[in-house]
């Protein structure tokens, strides 16, 4: 893929289309003071697509409860990670 390559039709025509990156609007799920995750469709350089996710999370108050909330985001978000990876896997 080129930076000449047409936007898709979800393509926002951002700044990162002319360097052969094409982006959508992203989509935002937020949780009012927990947390919120935005997601981005993104059409690489290279020609693939993938999802760009970027999450922001209030953590437990306190530095001990803050290290078990962080341990525990890990590894859900491992176990996130394995579960929805597993869903772009070729037969
Ligand atoms: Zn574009």
């Amino acid at each position: 893929m080129t930076a000449t390559r047409a936007h898709p039709d979800w393509c926002t025509h951002g700044h990162q289309c002319g360097l052969g990156e094409h982006r959508a609007q992203p989509v935002s799920l937020r949780v009012p003071g927990r947390g919120v995750i935005v997601l981005t469709r993104v059409l690489s350089a290279d020609g693939r697509q993938h999802v760009e996710i970027r999450t922001r999370l209030s953590l437990a108050d306190g530095e001990r409860p803050a290290r078990a909330h962080l341990a525990r985001i890990l590894v859900e978000l491992e176990a996130h990670l394995r579960r929805v990876t597993a869903l772009t896997r070729r037969p």
